[in-house]
């Protein structure tokens, strides 16, 4: 035989997840507001546990991560048999889709969804299908239409990511009942952290109560731990045990287990990173705003970014290269669909200052 090995065809068709810049494409470094992770950086307690977790490098992390599940469990008030912790929660995403769909099945979502549903499906073969969005908001009768006998695994980010836009309970509970129930709801709550405490348990609810309904969360964001790569998911006994099956055996570290588990018990750390976020989201927002008259437009976000939209003389391009040359990385993102949008991170508050200050002589209202 000759040739060289070749990749399944629709592992080809994949283009690869695209990472947020902490660079210039010089390499000059940036404040990074292009990953939407925790400005305020990492609660001491979980510090502390990452620290004390150094001398225990040499032998493998516990394979359930029976601690941190039991800790997730008490914080939310479910049940730690129905929890499955992920190297991130990019890992639970890809092994939903892995489980519930393959060659010849659809899995869908929303337009400008988080990319990795993209991928996710792909990876397995199935066929991703995007619904369209009702002005960068989930819609729900939209992805209710696109359902096909094909459809295995519907994935909503909610907030979701990259337009930071949110659907409440009731809107969620209607795509759930709308579903076949032999279709899996992965529902991505990524940013739920980020919403009032009141807005923040529909995954669960929907969760515990019906067999088809997988919920996925992360330490990456609000727990400011995102280079540990501990991600957590709660559903039925069923999609555990698939999970379970196909999970990496040790697929959190020591440190990650620890750290999450530290983290949890500060949820005074949570509640400042959120408090600071919507202080700060909201003065972006409205100082975007006051630059309406020049094209630009903030899409209404409860996540810990803002999604703005350049429809004028200043376009996105413009805006991404001049905030560079004030020493800010924000996520400019065509190939998503968006040329003339950036999602700008919440960050520090002198950041968002200047960020807000570099905008505003952009658009000619400086001083
Ligand atoms: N879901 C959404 C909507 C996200 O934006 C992200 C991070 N960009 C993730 C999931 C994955 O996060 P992680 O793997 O760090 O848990």
């Amino acid at each position: 035989m000759t040739g060289s090995p070749s990749p399944k065809p629709w592992i080809e068709a994949i283009h690869a997840y695209v990472p947020g810049k902490a660079t210039t494409s010089d390499g000059r470094p940036l404040v990074k507001l292009s990953a939407n992770e925790n400005p305020l950086g990492t609660s001491p307690a979980a510090l502390a546990a990452l620290e004390a977790a150094r001398g225990e490098a040499a032998s493998y992390p516990d394979p359930d991560s029976k601690a941190l599940r039991e800790k997730i469990a008490e914080v939310h008030g479910l049940d730690p048999d129905r929890i499955v912790c992920g190297t991130g929660s990019d890992e639970l995403l890809n092994l939903a889709a892995q489980g519930y769909a393959g060659q010849g099945d659809e899995v869908l979502f929303g337009r400008y969804s988080f990319s990795v549903y993209d991928i996710a499906a792909r990876r397995c073969g199935a066929t991703p299908i995007e619904a369209p969005d009702r002005d960068f908001t989930t819609d729900v009768d939209a992805l209710l239409a696109a359902v096909t006998e094909r459809t295995r695994v519907v994935f909503l980010a909610n907030p979701n990511n990259p337009t930071g836009t949110w659907i409440p309970t009731d809107e969620v509970k209607r795509l759930h009942a709308g579903l076949p129930s032999d279709v899996l709801l992965v529902i991505d709550e990524a940013y739920a952290e980020y919403l009032p405490t009141k807005e923040q348990g529909t995954g669960f609810a929907l969760a515990t109560a019906h067999e088809n309904v997988l919920v996925t969360r992360t330490f990456s964001k609000i727990y400011g731990l995102a280079a540990e790569r501990i991600g957590w998911s709660t559903g039925a006994p069923e999609l555990m045990a698939t999970l379970n099956r196909i999970r990496g055996p040790f697929n959190v570290t020591t440190s990650g287990q620890q750290a999450g588990l530290a983290a949890l018990g500060d949820q005074e750390f949570v509640e400042a990173s959120r408090d600071h976020n919507a202080a700060e989201r909201t003065r972006l927002a409205e100082a975007i705003a006051a630059l309406g008259n020049h094209g630009l437009r903030a899409i209404p976000s409860a996540a810990n970014f803002l999604l703005v939209l350049f429809e004028g003389e200043v376009t996105a391009e413009t805006a991404r290269d001049a905030l560079a040359e004030a020493g800010y990385a924000v996520r400019h993102l065509p190939g998503q669909g968006l040329p003339q949008a950036l999602r700008i991170t919440i960050g520090k508050t002198q950041d968002m200052d200047r960020v807000i200050a570099t905008l505003r002589q952009l658009c000619g209202e400086a001083g």
